[in-house]
Parts: C-alpha cells; structure tokens; sequence
C-alpha cells in the first residue's frame, strides 16, 4: 500500500571514488526517500548500474544527478540492473532509447514483466492470497483500488541483451566486476564485485541500514534463499559497499550479521506470537510482530514478509496451517 507522495528531493550525484559515482535518486515512496544507481567510467563513457524509477520528472533527475561525472546520459555504454524491482530498473526502456545501449539483467524477472503483461491477473493474485491470509475486505479492496490507479513506474517493457549470470564480467576502468547471484530479496537479484579495488555493488541485497524484503509467490523459500545468498557475499573481499538505498558503507560482513539476526528475531518473533495466541492469519500475526500501530502505507509490504516467513518456518516443521479458510497457523 506505498502511496506516492510528493516529490522533495531533486537527482543528486557525488563521486564516492576516482571511476565511480552515486547517483542519489528520489522516490516517491514513504520511509524510501531516494534510491541509488551507480555510475562507473568505461572508456570514453559510462557503465551505469540501476537507473530508477520511471514517473514524471525522472529522467531529468538522472540526468542531474549525472552532471557530476562529465558525462551525458547518451554516453552510457552499457547498463546493468541489480534486480527487477522498479525503483532499480524503472527507466530501462528511456535510457536506452537516449543512449542506445544494451540492458544486462538477471533473467529471474518475472515477478516484474507478469505485471507489466497483464497487471490486472497479478493483483487478482495478490488479492486472493491477501484474502486467504486474513486481510478484511474493505483495507484490501481499498489497497486494491490504489494499486489500480498507481503507475507502474515502468518506462516501456524490459528489452534484455544479456543474462547478468555468473561468468559474466562487467568491465570498467576500475576493472572487471563479477557477477554474484543473490536471490532472496528478489528472484532475479545479483551482485557485483570488484575484486582488486574490493568493492561491492550490493543492491538491495544488503543494505546500509538493515532492511529486510523478499518477494512472495516467485520461488519456494524466498527467507532461505536470501540466507544462503548472504552465505554467498560474506566471504567477498570487500572494503567498501555500494548499496541500492543510503550511503556506501564498510564492515560488510557485520551488515551481513546484522541481516541474519534481523531475520532470526523475526522468525522468533513469528514462532512466539503463535505460541501465545494458538492459532492466528498472517494478517493478525502483523501487530505481534511488527508493534501496535499497522501503517496502511506499509502494511502490504509486511503482509508479504509475514507469508515468506510463515512458508519458511513451516518448510522447517516449526509452524503448520490449520485445514480451513481464511488460512490459520498454529507452532508446531
Ligand atoms: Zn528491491
Ligand atoms: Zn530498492
């Protein structure tokens, strides 16, 4: 249920190291200000990882936010996505048009191109797996009529050149970045890191400020494969990270930490609450596990979170449904 909200923050780009450039972008997403794309010299232009969200105004805050670097918009080589969420791939399809250049993606994306094919079969979906969790009608049918009226954030369909896969090296004047795939967050999402200079460009993979996301209904066990993908990044030789949101940061491996002990008090969290109440929705789990007050603006984004970790704690024999409709838990 992210409302759009008014736009206060303009394009922003800073150089973080002699080749590479943050390009602070706003988005108009309550609790995410802004997101980052990355822009790396190549040659006589730019490799531009991720390149935000596509709404009214967008391309020119790319565009400010490239002035810094020296080079224009028309002058990306080559751009790579981190992941299939909008806010990271958004304006694909436009700075392609500008510069001509080949997209390299991770091919794990449908979770975003079934929406952009028939928008109105995915939220029939995501409707009636609400309603089976528990989500009354009226919030529901009034998230549902939002969504309707919302943008996709999408500037045109995803026109992929390449599979962003292990194996591939994505060159720049730093060097070449390899490929990590780092599914969990979203299926399609991969990492890149720069092995000699030690940099990570993370996404939203790990994140500055811990933050846990994982897209539901793509893959079994979304809370596993993120786990297994934080396995994947730890042993990274890494000094400085790149992020998709806030500002790079060090200590990865603490982030990394940070990560799996968020998702451990989580599932805790979950296992307890159903120890005390005995049977419960994920929809009525929400307030156990997230506090009191359940923000509209946000609750759909917890919705999802709840089922990935109810699916997972039940692949592990600690929760299990009880026969019925909506859906009830109880521990095991
Ligand atoms: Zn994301
Ligand atoms: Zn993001």
């Amino acid at each position: 249920m992210r409302k759009p909200t008014r736009r206060t923050e303009t394009g922003r780009g800073e150089r973080v190291l002699p080749g590479v450039w943050r390009l602070r972008l706003p988005l108009p997403w309550p609790g995410v200000p802004h997101g980052n794309a990355w822009a790396l010299a190549r040659d006589d232009g730019l490799v531009l990882v991720d390149c935000g969200l596509h709404a009214p105004g967008s391309l020119r805050d790319l565009e400010r936010a490239l002035e810094p670097t020296g080079y224009a918009l028309e002058q990306v080589r080559l751009l790579v996505c981190t992941h299939a969420h909008t806010d990271h791939c958004g304006q694909a399809a436009a700075v392609q048009e500008r510069a001509g250049c080949e997209l390299w993606m991770h091919p794990r994306r449908e979770q975003l191109t079934a929406s952009l094919d028939d928008r109105e079969a995915v939220l029939a979906r995501r409707i009636e797996v609400a309603r089976q969790s528990g989500v009354p009608e009226y919030p529901l049918q009034e998230w549902a009529d939002s969504r309707r009226g919302q943008d996709t954030g999408m500037s045109g369909p995803l026109d992929v050149a390449r599979e962003l896969l292990p194996g591939v090296t994505i060159a720049s004047d730093l060097g070449g970045w390899d490929v990590y795939e780092t599914p969990g967050h979203a299926p399609s999402h991969v990492v890149l890191h720069q092995p000699e200079r030690r940099l990570l460009i993370s996404g939203d993979h790990v994140l500055g400020r811990v933050s846990l996301y994982f897209d539901h209904g793509w893959t079994p066990d979304p809370v596993a494969e993120f786990l297994a993908s934080l396995d994947r990044v730890e042993p990274l030789d890494v000094r400085l990270t790149l992020s998709g949101h806030g500002r790079p940061f060090t200590d990865l491996r603490g982030h990394v930490e940070g990560n799996r002990a968020l998702v451990r008090e989580r599932l805790g969290a979950v296992v307890e609450a159903l120890g005390e109440c005995g049977e419960a929705t994920a929809f009525d789990l929400l307030p156990a596990v997230y506090g009191e007050r359940l923000e509209p603006a946000t609750a759909s984004w917890l919705m999802t979170k709840m089922l990935c970790y109810l699916e997972h704690l039940e692949r592990a024999g600690r929760v299990r449904r009880v026969p019925g409709e909506p859906i009830r838990w109880s521990a095991a």
